[in-house]
């Protein structure tokens, strides 16, 4: 209790996505009172949907611009479909601006238990120190303050618990983890994995998901209906809402307080301390608060950011916790657009409408500039490759009615590659507080200024000549490449805008995503990243959290926080 007689929570968590929902588990298991402070409604299993056909929908999951009145920038999201869209925020109420010419698609805003672990890929991969140390190893911007043996055995603790498929490869560039059994790869997978690694000595393994293939904590393996991003009822996919805030709460430590929307942090300014937070109920649209000895932000990197910006006071004039002036600046995400697909009719197989689908896909490791090979002319960094091959229909055939039918069954083996390459942290991409917008909550928005450098473009044209190379390599005819430039946001993974480092004149937080200015306040989601690297950044968010979490304890119990 507070001075007022109101309760004091130990640790407040915002947000209960990938990483909220582990600083909540993490805490609330260890006997710290938790409060789970969340913008969106209750998830339920009732919401799943991964079974239904479309038939049963009332558009049939075909008009996309019934969605796109209220969800004009979400509907952007492969995933958000008539199934889901309900899960992602109202753009109307919830928009954001854009500095001109520098589109931003701000996807994936979820607005439910479990924020964007609800609907996303899963693909789950360790970084290396060719990663974490990268401006020693090429000389560009500033290295992270720790290393692949300090992450390690916190990837270990989260790969257990989530369950993760995939094949040890023991390439440096990507290093392995605790898997549970691969699922299979195909027969066109099969044969461009080895042509690949014949020929060109790159490897493409299976994609490292987050999918169970064995029994996991009560989880049954994953049966292969294929939609996880509309839930799965046998919760056989890493979704927080079903796994680490169902845990959190089964403690009896977390008090989770949906339909919260965080507009800023309560600071007590003579201690230099974060006393709470300042909520808007997105029900009523009344102002509430709610008290900690602890903040922890884990709204999703932009969104924390945010509300450390809305959060500026006398003490800090340009966002809490800004004295770097760092706030707001290096944001990343990765480039897209670059690949090739193509067919491999030297193979065949009988196409199938009722699956099995499995969820998953392959994946071919960096090799460009890895740590032992030579430097490559036309970028610093590198890319890696998703995609996936397989039989399917003729589709393409041509004709109608039974020539048609029969046509359509001739099968196809198709293989595709499209890349995810490393954005460079660069100064002038950054976010800031556009103080004439507010949301429907009144809560003003962000505005973006970023887009894509010369190291990131030259990437593209260079994605698609190697994969097509490699699926020259595996016989492919037909080959169509693809270059085109995404615009920043589309690849759903922003990270880097409060920046840890060891130097609190050049970064907003520590190594384990503390702030240097407030000691009682951490951003344990993707904000802290000092670099990209090129992997899907999730697993590494979550690993750092459970790391930082851990630290805080010990800090907690030596009084010093
Ligand atoms: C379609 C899709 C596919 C993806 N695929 C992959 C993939 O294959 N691999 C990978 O590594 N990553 C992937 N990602 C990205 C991944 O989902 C995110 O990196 C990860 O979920 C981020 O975790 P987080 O905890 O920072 O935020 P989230 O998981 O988004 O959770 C944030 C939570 O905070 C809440 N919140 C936001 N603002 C406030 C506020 N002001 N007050 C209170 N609560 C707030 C939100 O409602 C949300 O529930 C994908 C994302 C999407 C959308
Ligand atoms: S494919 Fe597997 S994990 Fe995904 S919804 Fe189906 S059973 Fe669940």
């Amino acid at each position: 209790m507070n001075q007022a007689g109101k309760q004091v929570y130990d640790v407040l968590v915002v947000g209960s996505g990938a990483t909220g929902g582990w600083a909540a588990k993490r805490l609330s298991e260890a006997g710290v009172k938790v409060a789970l402070v969340e913008a969106g409604r209750q998830q339920s299993d009732k919401n799943f949907t991964e079974h239904e056909p479309a038939f049963k929908l009332k558009y049939r999951d075909m008009a996309p611009e019934v969605i796109r009145r209220t969800r004009p920038v979400q509907k952007d999201c492969y995933a958000c479909m008539e199934y889901n869209y309900d899960w992602f925020c109202n753009d109307l109420d919830e928009p954001y601006t854009t500095d001109k010419n520098m589109p931003f698609s701000w996807q994936g805003r979820m607005r439910i238990t479990g924020g964007r672990t609800n609907v996303w890929g899963r693909q789950s991969y360790r970084m290396s120190d060719l990663d974490f140390k990268a401006a020693s190893h090429d000389g560009y911007g500033m290295d992270w303050p720790l290393s692949y043996k300090d992450v390690a055995p916190y990837y270990d603790i989260v790969e257990e618990y989530v369950g993760i498929t995939g094949i040890p490869e023991g390439v440096y560039e990507l290093p392995d983890g605790k898997f549970q059994p691969p699922m299979g790869l195909t027969c066109a997978e099969t044969l461009l994995r080895s042509r690949v690694k014949e020929k060109l000595g790159r490897t493409v393994t299976l994609g490292r998901s987050a999918n169970n293939t064995q029994p996991t904590n009560g989880r049954p393996p994953c049966h292969y209906c294929g939609p996880c991003e509309r839930g799965c009822i046998t919760h056989s996919y890493f979704n927080s809402y079903f796994t680490t805030v169902a845990d959190a709460l089964k403690s009896g430590n977390c008090t989770h307080i949906p339909n919260a929307m965080v507009y800023k942090v309560l600071m007590d300014p003579e201690r230099n301390r974060a006393r709470g937070l300042l909520y808007i109920d997105r029900n009523t649209r009344q102002p509430k608060e709610v008290y900690g000895r602890v903040l922890v932000l884990c709204a999703q990197s932009l969104e924390s950011v945010r509300i450390l910006f809305n959060s500026a006071d006398r003490q800090y004039p340009t966002g809490l916790a800004n004295s770097s002036g760092v706030l707001g600046h290096y944001l990343m995400d990765h480039i897209t657009g670059g690949g090739a697909s193509g067919e491999l009719p030297q193979l065949g197989g009988k196409p199938s409408i009722n699956g099995p689908n499995r969820p998953d896909g392959i994946y071919v490791i960096r090799f460009r500039n890895t740590e032992k090979g030579p430097r490559y002319k036309k970028f610093l960094r590198g890319y890696g490759f998703q995609g996936g091959g397989g039989v399917s229909f003729n589709w393409g055939a041509p004709g109608f009615g039974p020539a048609f039918k029969k046509a359509i069954q001739d099968p196809v083996v198709t293989v595709s590659l499209g890349a995810f390459g490393e954005c460079l942290a660069r100064w002038d991409n950054y976010v800031e507080i556009n103080p004439k917008v507010v949301d429907a909550f009144g809560i003003p928005v962000l505005n973006f200024h970023m887009k894509y450098g010369e190291n990131e473009l030259a990437m593209v044209p260079d994605m698609a000549e190697s994969a097509a190379e490699m699926l020259e390599a595996a016989g492919a005819k037909n080959i169509q490449t693809q270059a085109n430039p995404s615009a920043p946001g589309w690849a759903i993974h922003e990270v880097g805008i409060a920046r840890m480092g060891d130097d609190p004149k050049g970064s907003v937080l520590n190594q384990f995503q503390q702030s240097h200015d407030v000691k009682n306040l951490f951003v344990m989601d993707g904000a802290g990243f000092t670099s990209t690297a090129c992997q899907n950044p999730t697993l590494t968010m979550m690993a750092l959290c459970v790391r930082s979490c851990d630290h805080l304890m010990q800090e907690m119990k030596r009084g010093n926080i």
